[in-house]
C-alpha cells in the first residue's frame, strides 16, 4: 500500500470504495436484502416467525436465513468458515474483530462454552495479523439475574458467591490469554441493571493486565446521562493506579427497554433526554479519548458518520499518527461499509465486528439487525440508498 496522504480528504460518499469489494452479483444480492427488511410488516413477521421456525430447526428456515441475513451480517456458523470474511476485509485494509454472536445462556456448561468459544477466537486472532481484538459479553459467561442480583446489594449468597468466582475465572482466562498473546478484549456494554457488574469486573482486568499494553478495553454507552463522567473518572483513576485505559465508545443499543423499565418500575431513567445530548457527549469522549491517546487505547464504534469524521480529522488537525494502535474505529460487519472503507483508505485504523456462530444461535442479533433497518417513515433506509448509488454508478 501506498505511504497514506498526510491530510487526507475523507468523502464517505465515495460508494466505488466502499463497494469495491463486492461483485455485481452480490451488490444486487445485497440490495434485495436491504429492499426486503426496509418493509417494516415484513421484518416484523419474520423476525417473530422466522425465529420460532429456526429454533424448532425447520430445514428449510434455517437455509432461507443462512442464504440471505446471516451472510450479510455474520462471518460464519465457526471460526474456519470467518477465515475468508476476514481475508477480504483485510485486501480492502480493514481489520477483523471477532465476536461470538451466542447469548441469552443459563447453564454453567453453556457458559464455560461461551468462554472455550471466545478462547478458540483469542488463539486465532494471535495467529492472524488482521485480527487485533475480540470481543466478550459477560451476559453470554453468567446467568443474567446473577449480574442484576451483584449489583444490587454487596451482601451475597454462598451460591451467587460461587457463580461470580466461577465468571472471574472466566474472564480472566481470557484476558490472561489475550495478554500472553497480545489480542486485545472488548467488553461489551449491556442494559444498565447489569452493567456495574460488568463495569467493576472491566476494570479489575484493566488494572490487571494493562500495564505495559492496552488488553482490555470497557464500553461506554454515551445515551447514558451519567458515562462521560464516568469514563473521565475511571480514567483518572488508571493514571493514579499507573496503568493503561482501554475504552470503546458507543452510543447504546437498549435504549427503549432502558427507558420502558424505568418507567413501568419508577425510577429516572438513565437514558439522556434526546439524541443531541447524547451526540454531544460522544464526540465530546471522542475528544477526550484522541486528547489523551498516549494514555487511553480507544475505539470509536459507531456508524454515525459525523462522529467518525470529526475523530478523524481530530486526530489530522492534531497531528497524530492515524496509524497509531491507540486510535481505532468501528462498525458492524454488513453495515456502514462507506464508513469503514473510506477510513481504511485513508490509512487509519479501522475493524469490523465479525460476528460469528450457528444460525441457530445468533438469531437475537439478527434481528436487531433487520429492526435497525426497518424503515418505520417509508424513508429509504442509509444502507440502501448507498447501495443503490453505486448500482447506478455501475449501470447496473
Ligand atoms: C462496532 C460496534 C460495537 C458496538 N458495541 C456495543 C456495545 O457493546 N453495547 C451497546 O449497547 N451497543 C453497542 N453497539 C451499538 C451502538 O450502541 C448503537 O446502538 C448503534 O451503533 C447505533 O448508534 P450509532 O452511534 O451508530 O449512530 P446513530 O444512528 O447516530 O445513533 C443512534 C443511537 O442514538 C441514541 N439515541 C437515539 N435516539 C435517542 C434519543 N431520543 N435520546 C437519546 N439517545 C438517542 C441511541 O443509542 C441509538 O442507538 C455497537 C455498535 C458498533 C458499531
Amino acid at each position: 500500500m501506498a505511504d497514506p496522504e498526510p491530510n487526507p480528504q475523507i468523502n464517505f460518499d465515495n460508494t466505488e470504495i466502499a463497494f469495491a469489494n463486492k461483485s455485481n452479483k452480490e451488490l444486487k444480492k445485497t440490495s434485495r436484502l436491504f429492499k426486503l427488511m426496509s418493509n417494516n410488516l415484513l421484518t416484523k413477521l419474520l423476525s417473530s416467525v422466522g425465529l420460532v421456525a429456526v429454533k424448532y430447526n425447520l430445514p428449510f428456515a434455517r437455509y432461507a436465513v443462512k442464504q440471505t441475513i446471516y451472510e450479510q451480517f455474520c462471518g460464519g456458523e465457526t471460526l474456519l468458515d470467518c477465515q475468508s470474511a476476514i481475508d477480504k476485509l483485510y485486501e480492502n485494509n480493514a481489520l477483523t474483530i471477532l465476536d461470538y454472536g451466542a447469548e441469552g445462556k443459563s447453564t454453567p456448561e453453556e457458559h464455560d462454552e461461551v468462554k472455550d468459544q471466545i478462547i478458540q477466537s483469542v488463539k486465532l486472532a494471535a495467529a492472524n495479523n488482521s485480527v487485533p481484538v475480540v470481543v466478550c459479553k459477560l451476559s453470554g459467561m453468567a446467568d443474567n439475574g446473577l449480574l442484576e442480583r451483584l449489583q444490587e446489594s454487596d451482601e451475597r449468597t454462598t451460591s451467587d458467591q460461587k457463580d461470580y468466582d466461577k465468571l472471574y475465572e472466566r474472564l480472566d482466562e481470557i484476558c490472561s490469554i489475550g495478554n500472553e498473546l497480545g489480542v486485545g478484549i472488548f467488553i461489551d456494554a449491556e442494559e444498565s441493571w447489569m452493567q456495574i457488574t460488568i463495569d467493576k469486573l472491566a476494570i479489575e482486568m484493566m488494572s490487571k493486565y494493562n500495564r505495559e499494553k492496552v488488553i482490555v478495553y470497557n464500553t461506554y454507552q454515551l445515551y447514558r446521562h451519567d458515562k462521560l463522567a464516568q469514563m473521565k473518572k475511571d480514567y483518572e483513576i488508571s493514571q493514579k493506579e499507573g496503568y493503561l485505559f482501554g475504552v470503546k465508545f458507543v452510543r447504546g443499543a437498549y435504549m427503549e427497554k432502558e427507558r420502558n423499565r424505568a418507567e413501568e418500575m419508577n425510577y429516572e431513567s438513565p437514558i439522556q433526554k434526546d439524541k443531541a445530548s447524547t451526540d454531544k457527549d460522544y464526540d465530546e469522549a471522542i475528544k477526550f479519548c484522541v486528547e489523551n491517546y498516549k494514555t487511553i487505547g480507544s475505539c470509536c464504534a459507531t456508524h454515525n458518520e459525523k462522529s467518525s469524521l470529526y475523530q478523524a480529522e481530530l486526530i489530522a488537525q492534531l497531528g497524530i499518527d492515524r496509524t497509531h494502535p491507540h486510535l481505532n474505529f468501528s462498525q458492524l460487519y454488513g453495515m456502514s461499509d462507506q464508513i469503514t472503507f473510506n477510513l481504511a483508505a485513508a490509512g487509519y485504523n479501522v475493524g469490523k465486528y465479525v460476528v460469528y456462530g450457528p444460525v441457530k444461535e445468533v438469531i437475537p442479533y439478527l434481528i436487531r439487525r433487520a429492526q435497525e433497518n426497518t424503515s418505520v417513515t417509508g424513508e429509504m433506509g442509509r444502507e440502501l440508498k448507498f447501495i443503490q448509488t453505486e448500482m447506478k454508478r455501475r449501470k447496473l
